[in-house]
């Protein structure tokens, strides 16, 4: 049995890849914020009881990290799915930034996704297929940055660019992929009801890119239909 590990499966694109991944047969280890928001992944639960385990965490709670790593136990998992993210607050232009804002949203998007990665370390070591992905997006392409503004959102993406880089080079010893991952403009409640794809056509996009991946893609930025981005 493969083990994947995702977070924000309470909704939107966490809860199309929980439900994908369940339908492959993957045990999946999911984490939620709240359980009271999680009514779909609830029943899910009830059609799988034995695949999906549930765990409530916030990813940004001092003790996330622990209450993870507490919540796997010894179990190997091949795949870790960084999927919890938010866009923040919706005025992020030259002259809106407060440092509040900036900061609640570094902490969700850039700060625990490395420090939830500390704790898993010994998990993903121990799977067969060693895969770590991370929601980035491509409004964190520098190269791609043509529009400006959105400084909040763009620069938690960037700067977890950069950490995709630097775990890619750390763990290549343990023959860790480590890889960016765009799921396209999606109609979640992040992207609003104008986005170009569905979510089943990301998440089925982007579990292609997840299977072709190999170690010879580490520290790079893929789009859903597996082109390749520039940093
Ligand atoms: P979404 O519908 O807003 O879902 C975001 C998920 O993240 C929710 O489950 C949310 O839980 C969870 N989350 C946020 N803050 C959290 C926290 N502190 N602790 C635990 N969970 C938390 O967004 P989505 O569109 O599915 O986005 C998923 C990922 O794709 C994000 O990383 C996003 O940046 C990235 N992305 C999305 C798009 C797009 O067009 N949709 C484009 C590019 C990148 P709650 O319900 O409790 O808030």
């Amino acid at each position: 049995m493969v083990n994947a590990l995702i977070t924000g499966t309470n909704k939107g694109l966490g809860l199309g890849l929980t439900k994908s991944f369940l339908d492959k047969g993957y045990k999946v280890f999911a984490t939620c914020r709240k359980m009271a928001k999680a009514k779909e992944l609830e029943t899910l639960s009830k059609t799988f009881p034995n695949k999906l385990k549930i765990l409530e965490v916030d990813v940004v709670a001092p003790n996330a990290g622990e209450s993870i790593s507490n919540f796997l136990k010894d179990e190997p998992i091949d795949l870790f799915l960084n999927n919890a993210g938010t866009i923040g607050l919706r005025g992020q232009g030259f002259g809106q930034v407060t440092t509040s804002d900036w900061l609640e949203v570094l902490k969700v998007n850039l700060i625990a996704p490395l420090l939830i990665s500390q704790s898993i370390i010994e998990n993903i070591s121990k799977g067969s297929e060693k895969k770590m992905f991370f929601l980035s997006s491509k409004v964190g392409s520098i190269a791609d940055n043509s529009g400006g503004g959105m400084y909040v959102y763009r620069s938690s993406k960037t700067a977890l660019n950069q950490v995709v880089k630097s775990l890619s080079v750390d763990l290549l010893g343990n023959r860790i992929s480590v890889v960016a991952l765009h799921p396209g403009w999606v109609r979640t409640d992040m992207g609003g009801p104008n986005a170009l794809i569905s979510i089943e056509e990301s998440v089925s996009g982007m579990i292609g890119v997840i299977s072709r991946t190999t170690l010879t893609d580490t520290g790079k930025f893929f789009n859903y239909d597996g082109k390749e981005i520039p940093w």
